[in-house]
């Protein structure tokens, strides 16, 4: 009997990164073999993933247009996606996360009675608009698989609520901790050698967060940074000029400020790991932190993993300046407050579930 195909879509970086474990484990199956399809949503940045892991998309559709609107990417990549599906022909198709191609990917394979798996499934803030659009892409999603790979616990009790029969929950642990334990072994330390002072990490890009929150939050992490001398700030800068242009304002022309562009994959995880403690509206970085004991400052109102903030790794700021100044300085001058969150196990995984992932697939289509 021939393999079984399953078809692995992947759109932007976070997807990508997760996917890639995910993509190792089913090729690592007997019974199995895996296309992989990039949509392209985040094309520059898909590619560098790629590089990382060795993995090459089979098919690429190369769909990232600037300034499209989400309208637009929607239904380019439903037309996109059936052909793909078309042409390959999956007996499975997985997706990752919350993304446009997430919810895609899953409506696409519903139209063409295609059995989907859903990775990372019942995250929840339980408020459609925000995350926007990605909480609906998660609960849309959810309507259409079949399988659901919960990263934790509480994630399987948000499916169970909604009504997802027991039998079709998987509770594997977030692929995000495969990849990202996988990655650390091998890349060596290269940042800041000759620096020997408190490194603080910043990302932020989130559509709720553009324009004025952003600005705030950045202001407050300047002052920070220039209340205690022997520190400085590295800021990854997202690709979208909204972004880049309100942070090159509010943090630019300072000596211990750094803002750098997106470093690749394996480069920031190795920031992770050079940093003291992380502020961050990022959810992969929320997850991927703990493993390395950094202090999270999470620059959002909601949380769609409470788990983080529930184990101690991480506390939930929102983006008022004060907020981030009151945090910041108890990280910067409050030794056992930085111990507790530093010392917080890592409630997201243990760097198993691409495996798991991949037999419950196996178990489902291989007869
Ligand atoms: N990441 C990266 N370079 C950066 C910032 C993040 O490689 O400059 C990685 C990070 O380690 C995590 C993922 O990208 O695995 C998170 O992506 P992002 O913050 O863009 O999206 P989110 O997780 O919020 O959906």
């Amino acid at each position: 009997m021939s393999d079984k195909n399953v078809a692995v879509v992947v759109g932007t970086r976070p997807d990508c990164i997760k996917s890639m474990p995910v993509v190792q484990a089913l090729r690592q199956t007997p019974g199995l073999r895996t296309t992989l399809i990039s949509t392209g949503q985040h094309r520059e940045m898909l590619d560098q993933v790629f590089k990382t892991f060795g993995i090459q998309p089979d098919i690429e559709l190369g769909l990232m247009k600037h300034g499209q609107s989400l309208s637009e990417m929607t239904s380019r990549m439903v037309l996109a996606l059936d052909q793909a599906f078309e042409q390959c022909k999956p007996d499975f198709v997985v997706a990752q996360g919350d993304t446009t191609t997430t919810f895609v990917s899953s409506l696409v394979a519903f139209y063409r009675y295609i059995p989907f798996g859903h990775v990372e499934a019942g995250l929840r803030t339980h408020d459609i608009r925000n995350p926007f659009p990605e909480e609906f892409n998660r609960q849309a999603t959810r309507l259409i698989a079949c399988q659901h790979y919960a990263p934790t616990v509480l994630a399987a009790d948000n499916l169970r609520k909604e009504g997802v029969p027991e039998e079709d929950i998987f509770i594997t642990g977030n692929t995000g901790i495969d990849a990202v334990l996988q990655v650390a072994k091998l890349v060596p330390q290269r940042w800041y050698p000759d620096f020997h002072g408190r490194l603080i990490l910043m990302t932020m890009h989130r559509r709720e967060n553009w324009g004025q929150p952003m600005r705030e939050v950045a202001t407050a992490a300047r002052q920070l940074i220039e209340e205690n001398p022997d520190s400085m700030l590295v800021v990854a800068m997202h690709k979208n000029p909204d972004v880049r242009s309100v942070l090159t304002e509010a943090l630019g022309g300072h000596e211990r400020i750094d803002l750098i562009e997106p470093p690749q994959y394996e480069d920031f995880v190795k920031l992770i790991e050079r940093s003291d403690f992380i502020l961050t509206d990022s959810g992969g970085v929320q997850e991927e932190a703990p493993s390395f004991g950094k202090p999270l400052l999470v620059l959002r109102e909601t949380t769609e993993r409470p788990e983080g903030v529930e184990a101690g790794c991480a506390r939930l700021i929102g983006t008022k300046a004060e907020a981030v100044l009151t945090y910041g300085r108890k990280l910067f001058h409050d030794k056992e407050f930085y111990i507790d969150m530093a010392r917080a196990a890592n409630p997201y995984g243990d760097g198993n579930a691409s495996g798991l992932i991949a037999q419950s697939i196996r178990k489902l289509v291989v007869t």
